[in-house]
């Protein structure tokens, strides 16, 4: 990396303690880094992030067995499901953070946290290199490497905005803390804006029009906990503007909350309806200015422009910079996201594992298994299966793989089902295999990875603890924990995710669940739910009290509007 190439002293901390890194020339005349260490007693696991899955990694690992190190340019775990509320002095910031510090402290062992980002991975020398943004350090600089046995990546993902011009400069984002900090900022910063003398009617509407790309769950939630905000505390200090405020949702599908069931689907859209929140279906934002939004409709591929007084980009997510550099390494430069194999490790990377949002476990070996099983069903060769064995067949699979089912589920079930059925409708004998697996290539373009959640990532946090506990007792007793598999043998079972619903509130009191087993739960009963699993997931109980007494003050006091 070229800011390391200049590095005069760097120093590397690990578990033997400080450990002086010092710049020599090397006989080539250029410039190298002796590395003077103490053999380390324990192997050392360097694990990159603080968020879902860092902190639910280090929660469960065993520190007795390693000398473990933790790199994060942020001190604290956030409770990301919660930062909506956030935006609108629902819950305050602080309520919904945990310093690292704290849960590292109830856990013995060797542990030590660095406020630092990681910049580069070395995966060939096993080493990263990392820059604190605090001040420099006592030597004159603040940039540092790191040695490691074991490499956890868990750096989550940063918001992709599609090269779509304007948005870094002119939009808010919903990610972390300080993005909800800004924009509970702003949307009281566009109330006083509106009501200062001098503006025309038209200047005032336009600084009250608040634009939400993105209909996925956290740009619903976000709309809806504005709308609340707005209806409940905002017209009543500024009386004179009611009227002129405007929330719009821009989506490029066809429908907001896509990925879940079209019951909430629909019903949000309704709700929202009634709410006059404006919801434009089809479109794609083009680019954004200061007071302008572009966006071309999908249909009639015609531009237009509104003005706007606020813009939250909540569209998608992409890779960071660290991993895709990472990326180009390894050889996945082509690939979208990095690729893991079902035990998390990355591919071609032994001892470097990825989760959560950074990560993607590759699905095309679960492809290919699921089509062996049913060559091994059609016992006859006939490329045919009757109904039931196809029926059997296809609940082996979903026991196998519970992940399957997610999709399977959704819509893409349609190609699956239909096989059942001939072209007139009526129910078929036997199910071809050519068209399963041809349905099976169509679910397999919505299969590549799994839904980027804090349910995933906490789970794969918690499955590679228990890997890492068991590690030790593995390789040295290699007959007892190996397993069988079709293809193989392996040390651990592969990860299985272990899908338990989600929420999708949506105002008023309201909120939609989609529970496991297909169950769909709308209303103000749901809402209760939201709130005792939300509290019952807090990561402490300092935590667990500050939200749930933030929530209570809410309903007694109302939300604060002050723009502090
Ligand atoms: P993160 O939680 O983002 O953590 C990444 C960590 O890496 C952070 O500590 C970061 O500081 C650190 N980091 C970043 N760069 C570096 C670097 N270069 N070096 C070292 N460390 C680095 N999911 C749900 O399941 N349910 C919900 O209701 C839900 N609501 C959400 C609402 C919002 C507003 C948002 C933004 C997300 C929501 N999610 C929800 C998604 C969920 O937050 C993510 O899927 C989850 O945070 C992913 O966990 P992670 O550990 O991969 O990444």
């Amino acid at each position: 990396h070229p800011a390391f190439s200049k590095l005069v002293v760097l120093f590397s901390l690990s578990s033997g303690g400080l450990v002086a890194y010092s710049e020599s020339q090397s006989d080539s005349g250029g410039h190298g880094v002796e590395i003077n260490q103490m053999e380390p007693k324990k192997k050392r696991v360097v694990v990159l992030g603080t968020g879902w899955a860092g902190t639910s990694f280090l929660k469960d690992l065993d520190f007795s067995s390693y000398d473990v190190q933790v790199v994060s340019p942020r001190n604290y775990f956030a409770f990301t499901p919660l930062l909506p509320s956030v935006t609108c002095g629902t819950v305050e910031a602080r309520s919904i953070v945990e310093p690292i510090r704290n849960i590292m402290k109830k856990r013995s062992g060797e542990i030590q946290f660095w406020e630092a980002e990681c910049l580069k991975i070395d995966a060939a020398n096993k080493k990263i290199f990392c820059r604190s943004n605090l001040n420099e350090n006592l030597v004159g600089n603040n940039e540092f490497l790191l040695e490691y046995d074991y490499l956890v990546i868990a750096v989550g993902a940063q918001v992709n905005t599609f090269n779509t011009p304007g948005v870094l400069e002119y939009c808010h984002f919903l990610k972390e803390v300080e993005d909800a900090q800004n924009l509970r900022r702003s949307v009281i910063d566009c109330f006083e804006k509106a009501v200062l003398p001098g503006l025309s009617e038209e200047e005032r509407r336009a600084n009250l029009h608040f634009v939400i790309v993105g209909g996925g769950p956290t740009g619903v939630e976000f709309s809806a906990e504005l709308h609340d905000y707005v209806h409940e505390e905002l017209v009543k200090l500024y009386p004179a503007v009611k009227d002129l405020v405007k929330i719009s949702m821009i989506q490029s599908g066809d429908h907001i909350l896509n990925s879940f069931d079209e019951r909430i689907s629909s019903f949000a859209e309704q709700k929202f309806q009634r709410d006059g929140i404006e919801v434009l279906t089809g479109c794609r934002v083009v680019s954004v200015s200061d007071k302008l939004i572009s966006m071309k409709m999908k249909s009639s591929k015609e531009v237009s422009s509104i003005p706007h007084g606020l813009v939250v980009w909540s569209t998608g997510i992409g890779s960071r910079p660290v991993v895709r550099d990472f990326m180009e390494q390894i050889g996945q430069g082509h690939r979208r996201v990095l690729v893991t194999d079902e035990w998390l490790q990355v591919k071609g990377c032994p001892n470097v594992y990825a989760l959560g949002d950074c990560a993607t476990i590759d699905q095309r070996k679960i492809m290919e298994d699921i089509l062996t099983i049913f060559k091994a069903a059609d016992k006859d060769n006939s490329g045919t299966l009757t109904v039931e064995e196809f029926q059997d067949v296809v609940q082996d699979i979903l026991i196998r793989y519970p992940q399957v089912d997610l999709y399977l589920k959704s819509k893409h079930l349609a190609h699956v089902t239909d096989l059942l059925k001939d072209s007139k409708g009526n129910d078929r004998n036997e199910v071809d295999i050519a068209g399963f697996k041809l349905a099976l290539c169509q679910v397999d373009s919505q299969m590549k990875s799994l839904p980027a959640t804090a349910q995933v990532a906490a789970q794969q946090g918690a499955y590679l603890s228990r890997c890492f506990n068991h590690m030790e007792q593995s390789s040295s007793n290699p007959e007892g924990p190996l397993r069988f598999t079709g293809s193989g043998r392996y040390q651990f079972r592969p990860f299985r995710y272990k899908h338990f619903g989600q929420f999708a509130p949506l105002g008023g009191e309201q909120a939609a669940a989609e529970l496991p087993g297909d169950w769909v739960s709308i209303g103000h009963s749901t809402q209760w739910l939201w709130y005792s699993i939300y509290a019952s997931k807090q990561v402490s109980w300092r935590t667990r009290y500050l939200v749930v007494s933030d929530w209570s003050r809410r309903f007694i006091l109302g939300r604060d509007s002050s723009r502090i």
